[in-house]
C-alpha cells in the first residue's frame, strides 16, 4: 500500500454503511516535509453527511443491543489488526502529518490501538446507583444508555491518536458514529476504515466522512439526528459548534486549546526539569495542546536555568520526519508555519530575545524539503505577560521565559490567560507542590513531570480550554443517558 501511495496521488473515499463511497469533490492534501500535494481528500457537504447520518441511524438498534462483552470484543479485534499494521500506519502518519516517524512509531500509533484495548476493558466495570430502599418500599437506581448517533471531530496534532480516543468510548457504550477527522490529516483513519469489517464491526457502526469544517463539519454539528458531539480543536471553531448546537440542546465535549505554564522553583532538580521542560515545550514540532508554552523561573536560578535550557533546547534536532535519529519534522502547513513565525516577529519587534531558533539556527534541509514546513525549536525571553505572545495559543516550536520572585506572583502569572489546560510544577517541596496544584487553574496539573497520563482519570481543560471531561468513567458517562428508575412494591 505504501509504495503505491508515493508513486501517485492517494485519493481517499468516505466510508459509509461499511462502504467506501467516492466523492466528486476534492481538496489537496500536502505532505508538509516538502510542500507538495499528495493525497486528494473528499470534500464532503450536506449530502454525504445525510448518508452517513442515515446508515448510523440503521445500525444503533443492533449495536445498542450487544452487551458490552459483545462490543468489546469487536474493539479488541480492531485493536489487534491496527497493532499488526502499525508500521504502515506509522509511516501513514508522519507522512501526513509532519511528526518524526519515531514519535508515531512510539505514541500515535500504539497509543490508537490501545484506546480501543483500554475502553474495551473500562467498558466491563462501570456500575450505576442504588439507593437504599425507603420507608415506602421504593428502590431508586440508575441505568444508562447509549444516547444514539454521535459526531465526532478531531484535530491533526494526532490524527488516528485522537479521533480512536473517541470513537472507541462511544461505540464501546453502545452508540454509533459519524466521524469527521482533519481535511489536513485524514489518511489515517482512512486506513483504519479498511480494517473495519475484518474485525467484524457492524455497518454502519463506524462511518467517515472526511472534509472542511466550513461544510461537512458545520453539516454534522447542525445534524438534527445527531445528539451528542464530541469535539476537539481550537476554542474559536468550539464557539461555532456550540452556537450552531444549541438550537437542538445537543450534548456536548470540548477539549480546546492550552497556552499551559510550567512554573520552576528554585528547589527542583533542575536537570530533570530542564530534560522535560525541553520535551514539553517542543515534543510534535510544539503540536500538542498539553505543551508548554510560558516558563516562570525563580529569579535566583533564572540565569543558570536559561543557559542550561537554550542549551538543551538546541540539540533539540529538527528535521526530515523519516529520519527516526529526529526529535522534530515539519510543521502541519505553509498557513500555520507562518502564522507561528509571526509570534516570533512580534516578540521581536515588542523587544524580546530570541535565544536559539528562528532567525538565529540554520537548519540543513535537503533540496527536496526546502519548501516543507520545518522551524526550529526557539526560546524567546523578555516578552510581557500582556503580551498576545504571552496569552494566545501558538502551537509551534516557541516558549516564552520569564523570572519571578514570590509564591503568589507565580500562581497569578500562570493563571493570567483565558486558557486552563495543563499546568507543570517544579520543586521538591511537598508542601508547595500542593498549594500550587490547588491554585493553579488547568485540568491537569504535574509535578516533577510532563503528561503523564493515566487514562482512568478525567482529561480536560477548564476556561477557554474547554467543557467536559474525557476518561474511563466521564467518556462513559458523556456516551450515555443515565435514568433513574424507582421500584415501589
Ligand atoms: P480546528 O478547530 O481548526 O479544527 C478541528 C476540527 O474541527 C477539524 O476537523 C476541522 O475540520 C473541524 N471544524 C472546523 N470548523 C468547523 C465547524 N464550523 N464545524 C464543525 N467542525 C469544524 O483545530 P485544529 O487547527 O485542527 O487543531 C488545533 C487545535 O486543537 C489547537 O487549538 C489545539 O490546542 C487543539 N487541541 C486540543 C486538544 C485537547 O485535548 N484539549 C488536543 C489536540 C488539539
Amino acid at each position: 500500500m505504501q509504495k503505491a501511495e508515493q508513486r501517485s496521488t492517494l485519493v481517499l473515499e468516505n466510508y459509509i454503511g461499511g462502504k467506501f463511497i467516492p466523492c466528486q469533490r476534492h481538496i489537496d492534501s500536502y505532505n508538509p516535509s516538502t510542500g507538495e500535494v499528495y493525497c486528494k481528500v473528499p470534500d464532503s457537504g450536506k449530502e454525504e453527511v445525510e448518508a452517513a447520518v442515515a446508515a448510523a441511524k440503521e445500525a444503533f438498534p443492533e449495536w445498542s443491543a450487544r452487551s458490552p462483552r459483545q462490543r468489546a470484543e469487536v474493539l479488541n479485534k480492531l485493536a489487534d489488526l491496527i497493532e499488526a499494521h502499525l508500521e504502515e500506519f506509522a509511516q501513514a502518519e508522519s507522512r501526513d502529518q509532519g511528526k518524526t516517524i519515531s514519535f508515531a512509531r512510539a505514541v500515535d500509533i500504539p497509543r490508537s490501538v490501545y484506546n480501543f484495548r483500554f475502553f474495551a476493558t473500562s467498558i466491563l466495570h462501570h456500575t450505576t446507583d442504588c439507593s437504599q430502599m425507603d420507608a415506602e418500599g421504593c428502590l431508586n437506581y440508575t441505568i444508562r444508555c447509549p444516547v444514539g448517533v454521535a459526531a465526532l471531530i478531531s484535530p491533526w496534532n494526532f490524527p488516528l491518536y485522537l479521533l480512536t480516543w473517541k470513537i472507541a468510548p462511544a461505540i464501546a457504550a453502545g452508540n454509533t458514529v459519524v466521524a469527521k477527522p482533519s481535511e489536513m490529516t485524514s489518511v489515517t483513519s482512512w486506513m483504519m476504515c479498511k480494517l473495519m469489517q475484518q474485525a467484524g464491526v457492524p455497518p454502519g457502526v463506524v462511518n467517515l466522512v472526511f472534509g472542511t469544517g466550513a461544510k461537512a463539519g458545520d453539516a454534522l454539528v447542525g445534524h438534527p439526528d445527531v445528539p451528542l458531539i464530541s469535539f476537539t480543536g481550537s476554542t474559536a471553531t468550539a464557539r461555532r459548534i456550540t452556537e450552531r448546537s444549541a438550537p437542538y440542546c445537543k450534548k456536548l465535549s470540548l477539549e480546546l486549546g492550552g497556552k499551559n505554564p510550567s512554573i520552576v522553583f528554585a528547589d527542583a532538580d533542575l536537570d530533570q526539569c530542564i530534560q522535560t521542560t525541553v520535551r514539553s515545550s517542543f515534543s510534535n514540532q510544539g503540536e500538542i495542546c498539553l505543551c508548554t508554552s510560558r516558563v516562570y523561573v525563580e529569579r535566583s536560578i533564572y540565569s543558570e536555568f536559561m543557559v542550561k535550557f537554550v542549551a538543551a533546547a538546541r540539540k533539540w534536532k529538527t528535521g526530515l520526519p523519516s529520519d527516526p535519529s529526529n526529535n522534530n519534522g515539519a510543521l502541519i502547513s505553509k498557513e500555520h508555519l507562518e502564522k507561528v513565525r509571526s509570534y516570533v516577529a512580534l516578540a521581536k519587534s515588542e523587544g524580546g530575545v530570541i535565544h536559539c531558533g528562528e532567525g538565529i539556527d540554520q537548519l540543513d534541509l535537503p533540496e527536496q524539503n526546502r519548501s516543507g514546513y520545518f522551524m526550529p525549536p526557539t526560546v524567546l525571553s523578555g516578552v510581557g505577560d500582556s503580551s498576545r505572545v504571552m496569552q494566545e495559543e501558538i502551537f509551534g516550536p516557541v516558549v516564552c521565559v520569564s523570572p519571578f520572585d514570590t509564591e503568589d506572583e507565580a500562581v497569578a502569572r500562570g493563571n493570567g490567560v483565558r486558557y486552563g489546560l495543563g499546568a507543570a510544577v517544579w520543586s521538591r517541596d511537598v508542601g508547595k507542590v500542593h498549594r500550587m496544584a490547588k491554585r493553579l487553574q488547568a485540568g491537569m496539573v504535574w509535578t516533577n513531570c510532563w503528561m503523564v497520563r493515566d487514562l482512568n482519570l478525567p482529561f480536560g481543560g477548564m476556561k477557554s480550554s474547554g467543557v467536559g471531561r474525557e476518561g474511563a468513567r466521564d467518556s462513559y458517562h458523556f456516551f450515555t443517558e443515565v435514568k433513574c428508575v424507582t421500584i415501589k412494591h
